[in-house]
């Protein structure tokens, strides 16, 4: 981001980081079956994946970062890897961590997966989503490496790996490309995209659609029926007048979508009344399609608040869109009563 002079001063770590993680995790997908043999558990490469990710985050933020600039909240802690039962789950974390860097020792792995302890309080810190959308990833399909920079509450930086979706906009979205692409933001300085998951080439700036009451909306929401209601959202875009079914696809790669100008709504729809969304779930997305021109808020249309911890305690919900759209979202889930308590 050679010509970004108002960029964050640690966005260049944090591509760096988040792009040698997206390689890895790329290993470790493609060895998705040989991993499920040796474990004989299913969900091992996803576990591998996690870990190695934050391990690799972790050490590198560590290379290039003084100690006060590289406290995070990791999704992950080391206490069940290092179990005698985690022992071959283990051994390929480390495997997968040396692949990257061969003179790192089990300790060092699992002291820097344990460093990611951060508790959200505090002037700064990242919060980071080592494998987000682990339900896509264990698929074979979409899934993120999210790092969001939260300063005073506030989201001011985020990069994002997706090492599965492409940077042509006309490839399906069912369909992976080994490519992948990667995408950061900054307070004031625009969301950028990086072809190939690599933070040395050249940075193409993205934006968000414009809304236009003449053209067809097109909006994305999870995979998972369980993370958002269906129900609700066909209603709202019902009630918007727009025909289709929603894009669906797991992890934050979702607002990248809306930030590159591919869909004009994300929809985040709460389908139970106690579960309370992560930062880690939403910091870089959230930077990289406001940074765009998007708008995200809540169902109530209240901006996430990140001064919480590690939880979006006074939020449910996300709503996602362009400017315009998202006036007309919000109104619609206000009329449908939807997501009220
Ligand atoms: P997605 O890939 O968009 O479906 O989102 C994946 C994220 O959903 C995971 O990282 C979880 O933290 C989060 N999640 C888990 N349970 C729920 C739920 N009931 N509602 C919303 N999000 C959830
Ligand atoms: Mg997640």
């Amino acid at each position: 981001m050679s010509d970004l002079s108002t960029q964050h001063r640690l966005i260049p770590a944090a591509l760096e980081a988040v792009g040698t993680a997206c390689a890895v995790s790329r290993a470790v997908q493609a060895n998705l079956a040989q991993l499920c043999e040796v474990t004989k558990d299913d969900r091992s490469p996803v576990t591998v994946a996690d870990f190695a990710v934050q391990a690799i985050i972790s050490l590198s933020l560590a290379d290039q970062l003084d100690p006060l600039d590289r406290l995070i909240v990791g999704e992950e802690d080391a206490e069940v890897l290092r179990t005698d039962k985690q022992a071959l789950i283990r051994k390929a974390v480390l495997e997968a961590v040396q692949s990257w860097r061969p003179q790192v020792t089990e300790t060092e792995m699992l002291d820097a997966i344990d460093a990611c302890n951060h508790d959200g309080s505090g002037d700064g810190f990242w919060a980071l989503d080592p494998i987000d959308g682990t339900k896509g990833f264990l698929r074979g399909q979409h899934y993120a490496i999210a790092l969001g920079r939260i300063e005073n509450g506030k989201v001011v930086a985020g990069v994002m790996g997706c090492p599965n979706l492409s940077i042509d906009q006309s490839f399906p979205l069912g369909e992976v490309d080994s490519e992948g692409v990667m995408y950061a933001a900054s307070e004031g300085a625009g969301a950028w995209e990086f072809a190939d998951c690599n933070a040395t080439s050249s940075p193409m700036r993205i934006l968000a659609q414009k809304y236009d009451a003449s053209r067809p909306l097109r909006f994305c929401e999870s995979a998972e029926k369980g993370h958002s209601n269906r129900g609700d959202s066909g209603k709202i875009i019902d009630a918007i007048g727009t025909e289709g079914e929603p894009a669906r696809l797991d992890s934050q790669c979702k607002y990248s979508l809306v930030a590159r100008g591919q869909a004009d709504g994300y929809l985040r729809l709460p389908t139970s009344k106690t579960y309370i969304e992560k930062i880690w779930d939403h910091a870089a997305g959230l930077c990289i399609a406001t940074e765009a021109g998007a708008i995200v808020s809540d169902v109530r249309g209240n901006p996430l608040d990140f001064t919480q911890g590690t939880r979006l305690e006074k939020n449910r919900g996300v709503i996602c869109a362009i400017d315009g759209l998202h006036q007309k979202i919000i109104a619609a889930i206000d009329s449908l009563s939807i997501a009220k308590e």
